[in-house]
């Protein structure tokens, strides 16, 4: 009953806001949001801060008192009926608070470690945040941590960093400075939020501790101000149902449950509801709407507190029939009394289906699964980003059939047979197959580590494919005899490098016409095991290096090699072996990048005479 009376929307029609926590790992997520719902000392029972499904919510009078302290700076209205925010901190539930591709989050609370700055899942959660186009403040964590801090518990920021030494202010400003430069870097603008002028541009700062609770009433209050102020548009209360399913659980009792955030409209029991499934939509009938008990000491009698209904914003537990194979991050779709169950069961699995744009037409690709639409989502785009195609996207475990997905790229482009997993299970006789059939599975719950696994493997590839092909990718080079040292095997000439380069490993040949087919007639004198310059051995001589003369010494295991004098002599142009396997081989991503435009021009110049079309 008191939920009831909490979640009912105001006279303002205003929902409450959803807000969502992310950042990297122990920056101090969590103990951020227990400092924000912790009881207000004086207050005792903050105005009845209620935990819900997967959420806390905060109704106005909390926030009024927790942010009493900021009266003597700012003024504040209190538009919203409350505020709620998503329990679970980090990218699962922000990716999964989705409605066909935006985000239902109203605002994030962007975490960053004053001690330790960007991080790699500070610059994921940047790119997450703003390919959902969610609005999001900073709040710049462990100010306590800055030497000297003196503490003021529960303290607005502002009149606490007043109360600072000079040298407490002084590294704080240091510190500031360099994260500010760091998100300029990833294309964002900040600024202390009190200092702000134009937030829809600059991104706002809150420093804060998790530990003291200083900053955390600062935070609050703009939490508020920019929602209310900013939003009022997308919290209008609507009747239209929106939600989101953010997770799957078994409860006794219960069976299979779906954990949703209602961001709009009402849902009732007994309702009919559409929502994407594993194996395709899913039609059922709302049995329950579950929240946790309103106190903490009856929750050892009743597990759950029924509700005939509820309104948003607010986490709720459905039980329902067949949600064993529900997804998260699906919308759920109340079906009303003149809509067409099988319209609204198509539009649900658009969630899924519209992401097939981001599989690569011409079947090149690696496969992809994920546990969530939401994680799954989040995927793709980071792999569009990075240029990695995709070939096929799945939901769900991992079993052989999606192995043998990956299996057709075998032939195709062997460095792409992988499949990049999120968090999911991979079933053990898809495990077997894949390692007979050497189709690579990387499964991670962070998308960097996919990604780096993904590079490191590719380079992995690339490394064997150098060693296997390391005797075809020969460099051209042009070569003119100064002087005939040594005759005999090991061959010793000293040269000048008339174009291009001649390196260590490269085989050196003659050219002569043969008179009678008008053929070249390419002779290899050896490949070349040492260079030397004035005495210096080198790996390479470029063109124009040096004025001293390279001595060359060229080792011939073959007895065929031709006789100085006889053969070949001073006379004859020397060349880098060049045959259509060397170009080929040359043009492999394993070699690419060692090919400089001049190389590829002279190689084009020096066709004609092995006579390579
Ligand atoms: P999460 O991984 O981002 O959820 O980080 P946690 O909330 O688990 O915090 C990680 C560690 O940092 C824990 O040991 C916390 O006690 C500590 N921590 C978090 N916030 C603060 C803070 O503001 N000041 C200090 N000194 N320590 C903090």
């Amino acid at each position: 009953a008191e939920l009831a009376k909490s979640s009912t929307p105001s006279e303002k029609d205003l929902r409450s806001p959803i807000c969502c926590i992310l950042g990297h790992v122990d920056t101090g997520k969590t103990k951020l949001l227990d400092k924000i719902r912790q009881t207000n000392v004086q207050g005792g029972e903050a105005g009845g801060i209620t935990q819900q499904i997967g959420a806390t919510y905060f109704p106005v009078d909390a926030i009024k008192q927790k942010t009493a302290v900021m009266s003597k700076f700012e003024k504040q209205t209190f538009d919203v009926p409350g505020l709620l925010i998503i329990d679970t901190p980090g990218h699962e539930s922000f990716t999964n608070l989705r409605s066909r591709g935006s985000s239902l989050c109203n605002i994030a609370i962007l975490v960053i470690d004053i001690m330790h700055g960007l991080e790699q899942q500070t610059i994921e959660s940047i790119k997450l945040l703003r390919d959902r186009k969610a609005p999001f403040i900073v709040a710049l964590n462990k100010i306590d941590r800055l030497y000297d801090w003196k503490t003021i518990p529960n303290n607005s920021f502002r009149d606490s960093f007043a109360q600072q030494e000079k040298s407490v202010q002084a590294e704080f400003q240091n510190r500031y400075e360099a994260i500010r430069v760091a998100l300029a870097e990833q294309g964002l603008n900040s600024e202390l939020y009190f200092q702000n002028k134009n937030m829809s541009k600059y991104v706002s700062i809150v420093p804060t501790s998790a530990v003291t609770g200083e900053g955390v009433p600062d935070l609050l209050w703009l939490l508020l101000e920019l929602t209310q102020k900013r939003m009022s548009k997308q919290l209008m209360y609507l009747s239209k149902v929106e939600a989101t399913i953010l997770e799957v659980k078994v409860v006794e009792g219960f069976g299979y449950t779906i954990d949703v955030v209602l961001s709009n409209g009402i849902l009732r029991e007994g309702d009919r509801v559409v929502l994407c499934g594993l194996n395709g939509p899913i039609a059922t009938n709302i049995r329950a709407l579950l929240t946790p008990p309103p106190s903490r000491e009856l929750r050892i009698k009743s597990e759950y507190v029924h509700h005939k209904e509820v309104k948003a914003a607010l986490g709720v537990k459905i039980a329902a029939n067949d949600l064993e194979k529900a997804v998260a991050g699906s919308r759920l779709i109340v079906v009303g009394e003149d809509d067409d169950e099988e319209e609204i069961m198509e539009e649900v699995m658009d969630d899924l289906t519209g992401l097939l744009d981001s599989v690569d037409t011409s079947g090149r690709g690696v496969v992809v699964q994920a546990s969530t639409l939401g994680s799954l989502e989040a995927l793709l785009d980071f792999l569009k980003d990075m240029k990695i195609p995709v070939m096929s996207i799945g939901l769900g475990p991992v079993y052989k059939r999606d192995v043998m997905k990956a299996c057709t790229m075998l032939e195709k482009a062997p460095e792409l047979a992988i499949m990049l997993c999120f968090d999911v299970k991979v079933d053990k006789e898809a495990e077997q197959y894949a390692e007979e059939q050497k189709i690579k599975i990387f499964n991670a719950d962070i998308i960097y580590h996919l990604f780096d696994q993904f590079t490191a493997y590719q380079e992995k590839l690339l490394e064997i494919r150098r060693k296997d092909f390391m005797e075809y990718a020969v460099l051209p080079c042009v070569l003119k005899t100064v002087q005939i040292i040594n005759k005999r095997n090991p061959m010793i000439i000293g040269v000048d490098v008339v174009e291009g380069a001649v390196r260590v490993g490269t085989p050196i040949c003659a050219v002569r016409q043969d008179p009678a087919t008008k053929q070249p007639n390419i002779m290899v004198l050896g490949k070349v095991v040492s260079l030397e310059v004035n005495h210096k051995s080198s790996n390479e001589v470029k063109k124009g290096q040096t004025n001293a003369g390279v001595a060359m010494r060229l080792e011939n295991p073959s007895a065929a090699q031709p006789v100085w004098g006889r053969h070949v002599d001073e006379s004859d142009n020397l060349y880098s072996l060049i045959s259509r396997k060397s170009i080929d081989t040359l043009k492999d991503p394993a070699f690419r990048d060692t090919v400089s435009r001049d190389d590829w021009l002279l190689i084009k110049k020096l066709k004609p005479v092995f006579d390579i079309k």
